[in-house]
């Protein structure tokens, strides 16, 4: 028999308490919210959320690494609402506007015009099929139709609709969702924690690439395309690896006629301390996946940049020898314009030369964790720090996250570990003490768990 369903009051407020019953949220086991908390938010400033009951939350994490320059910031408001007197939306297919105009030419700028062909979307994931499609379909009009496998990185993540998911190597996704997905060759991840006394992460890169290597030799007239998350594989509890393995893996690709996809949709955006992670490597890609940060968190919006070679295939007489692939909402002109906005802060106020300075500070703040005997492999790579707290120090892995989340709603911080793995990727403009009080109250929720 059903339970009879309690009907919070709707005059009142009980935001919680109404999403319960009404919204079913994401990367959640809902019945877990009877033992930690939802929280309803109602507005943001700056770093800061603000609950429904005044509590103040330093996003540590920029709300799932997308916002850059804090909530509700003037500029980019001022930048959607300008736009949005406009037009707030006109499809892309037989028309185009200024603001994807203009943001397709900056970001081919920022790759020196190596990727100068965007293609949008609006979400991580469909960036990602994108790149695989166009891939696919890229050795279907070179008449070489047995190029269809993808290669992806064991601890990858890149979405999860199933296209995305099949690249994706997270067991309890595909323990469940396995059956869905298309083949694919999964090869060891250049993980820099996997070195050992005395061992350097070049060393654990050129060990990935070489098995790579193997795989290519062998496969690589059935291989279209390798995915990889250029410097740090975020979902997959932020492990860093070497630029050596983007070097050797571009060089394999070379080699052996395989399309390189770069998925920086986590570390593009000045994440890493460059704009691209694949600068770090002085390299390019062939395909290029950007989402999360490109609107400062505000609204909606993926792309994939390619190269002029990759587009030339696709331009022919034929209708079927394009691009077959759109949505709705592809180029939304309020998303571009946001797009816009966040690319004139970057150019405005340095952030790429202020995050040098941001780095050290968020080094600094976390100086602590590198002498506690709890923790291991601390780790930074540009505005992303993170480590790993030992097996032993841990009471319970598996309700460590959700502890560690409510501890630090406790001591006013949002952060979200993953499994054992603590880390902050802050917005791009805390200031010095706020990046202190954020390294402070990450120890404090610590203390508060682990004892
Ligand atoms: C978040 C993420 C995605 C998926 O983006 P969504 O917008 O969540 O679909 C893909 N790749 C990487 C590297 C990501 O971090």
């Amino acid at each position: 028999m059903m339970k009879n369903k309690v009907i919070p009051d709707v005059n009142q407020n009980h935001w919680v308490e109404r999403s319960l019953e009404a919204v079913w949220h994401p990367c959640t086991q809902m019945k877990h919210h009877e033992s930690f908390p939802l929280i309803a938010i109602t507005h943001g400033k700056g770093p800061w959320l603000y609950d429904d009951k005044g509590n103040a939350l330093l996003d540590c994490i920029s709300s799932w690494w997308t916002n850059l320059f804090g909530h509700s910031n003037p500029r980019i408001n001022l930048a959607i609402c300008n736009q949005l007197e406009k037009i707030e939306h006109v499809m892309l297919a037989g028309f185009t506007h200024p603001p994807v105009v203009e943001l397709s030419e900056k970001l081919s700028a920022l790759t020196q015009n190596h990727l100068g062909h965007a293609f949008y979307a609006s979400d991580g994931a469909s960036a990602v099929e994108i790149a695989l499609k166009m891939s696919h379909h890229f050795w279907q009009l070179n008449n070489k139709p047995s190029k269809k496998k993808f290669v992806c990185l064991e601890n990858g993540y890149h979405g999860e609709t199933l296209g995305a998911l099949a690249v994706t190597d997270v067991a309890i996704f595909r323990e469940a969702y396995g059956s869905l997905l298309q083949d694919v060759f999964t090869v060891e991840s250049p993980d820099a924690r996997k070195a050992k006394f005395g061992e350097s992460t070049e060393e654990i890169a050129k060990q990935a690439a070489s098995s790579l290597e193997k795989l290519f030799a062998q496969e690589h007239q059935n291989i279209a395309a390798i995915i990889v998350e250029p410097l740090v594989q975020c979902a997959g509890q932020m492990a860093i690896h070497s630029p050596e393995y983007l070097r050797r893996v571009r060089a394999l690709c070379n080699q052996y006629d395989i399309h390189f996809i770069a998925d920086e949709i986590a570390v593009g955006c000045g994440r890493s301390g460059k704009f691209f992670a694949c600068e770090h490597a002085g390299i390019w890609p062939d395909f290029l996946t950007l989402s999360k940060g490109i609107t400062g968190g505000y609204l909606p919006l993926s792309l994939c940049l390619t190269t002029e070679n990759i587009y030339r295939a696709f331009y022919s007489d034929q209708t079927k020898h394009g691009f077959l692939h759109s949505h709705s909402y592809t180029g939304n002109p309020l998303a571009c314009a946001a797009a816009l906005a966040c690319l004139e802060i970057f150019e405005t106020d340095n952030i790429l030369e202020k995050n040098l300075i941001g780095a050290q500070e968020l080094a600094n703040a976390f100086a602590w964790a590198q002498t506690d005997s709890r923790i291991e492999h601390w780790r930074q790579q540009g505005m992303i720090l993170a480590f790993d707290i030992k097996n032993d120090s841990l009471k319970n892995s598996a309700t460590f996250p959700r502890e560690m989340f409510s501890a630090g709603i406790d001591e006013g911080i949002l952060i979200r570990p993953i499994a054992n793995t603590i880390y902050v990727m802050p917005p791009y403009t805390l200031t010095s003490s706020q990046t202190l009080q954020m390294g402070e109250a990450v120890q404090h929720a610590l203390n508060r768990v682990l004892t």
